[in-house]
């Protein structure tokens, strides 16, 4: 493959400290900076991302996929080594990729169906040599009725991977009892929060919190939901693959 480059990302030190309270350190930040790179060289053979630009790049991808996290920023007590999260959906490896680099002690899940991206995203992990990543080429609904992986996962994180209640049915199988998932949505209303709660409630868990900001560049609306898991999940869910989506809860 051409070695290209591609330009710096901008210099956010300010904005992580004002909008997280937290800066990467600088270690993070050439990682931040080779991923970037590496992801544009991908991009030219295959579509990881249309978000290349470097300012879009480091909003969209970089800070949204931390903002999720942020409490664990600030309240480092809820990780301890181990600590197992997994991206469904993870597409170009967001949020997970960032998760990974900033949390070396925990282990991330990177789950795609689609072979070909996780094919490139192990493939950049191994040129970043960020050996705390699991690239896995499957269905939610397979994995989530996989004994290795059902109720194994701290942490399940979804971004513009399904509606909300196909998101809930994919994260909640795969989650302990106690995990959280996290859903990135851009707008959100009460109507879709009603019918969540329902999802929710029949996958053993309980929708904790929802989180509304904007982003720092362009005050885009972005909602995190938060579905805490209290009690195992019936183990008719997930139900087989693609009727989730065809027949959401
Ligand atoms: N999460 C990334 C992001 O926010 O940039 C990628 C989002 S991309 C629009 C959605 C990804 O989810 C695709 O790569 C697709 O292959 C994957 N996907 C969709 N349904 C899935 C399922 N049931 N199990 C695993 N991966 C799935």
């Amino acid at each position: 493959m051409n070695q290209i480059s591609a330009p710096q990302l901008p210099d956010m030190n300010a904005v992580w400290q004002e909008t997280l309270n937290w800066q990467p350190t600088p270690e993070q930040q050439v990682l931040f900076q080779q991923l970037f790179e590496l992801i544009i060289q991908f991009n030219q053979q295959l579509n990881l991302t249309r978000i290349t630009e470097p300012q879009e790049f480091w909003e969209k991808h970089l800070w949204d996929s931390l903002r999720g996290i942020s409490f664990l920023l600030s309240e480092k007590n809820l990780l301890s080594p181990g600590t197992k999260f997994i991206d469904i959906g993870t597409g170009g490896g967001f949020p997970g990729i960032p998760l990974a680099v900033i949390f070396p002690e925990s282990s991330v899940t990177l789950l795609d169906s689609t072979r070909k991206k996780i094919t490139a995203l192990t493939t950049i992990l191994e040129e970043l040599k960020i050996n705390n990543t699991i690239p896995w080429v499957g269905r939610a609904e397979a994995l989530g009725q996989h004994p290795k992986h059902r109720e194994s996962y701290d942490f399940a994180l979804l971004r513009a991977v399904a509606p909300p209640s196909v998101s809930a049915e994919y994260a909640l199988p795969l989650l302990k009892v106690g995990g959280t998932a996290i859903l990135y949505r851009g707008h959100w209303t009460p109507e879709e929060e009603q019918q969540l709660i329902s999802a929710v409630k029949q996958l053993g868990g309980v929708l904790e919190s929802v989180d509304g900001f904007t982003t720092p560049l362009t005050q885009s609306i972005r909602h995190c939901l938060y579905l805490k898991k209290v009690r195992p999940t019936a183990k008719q869910y997930p139900r087989a693959i693609g009727i989730p989506g065809q027949k959401p809860l």
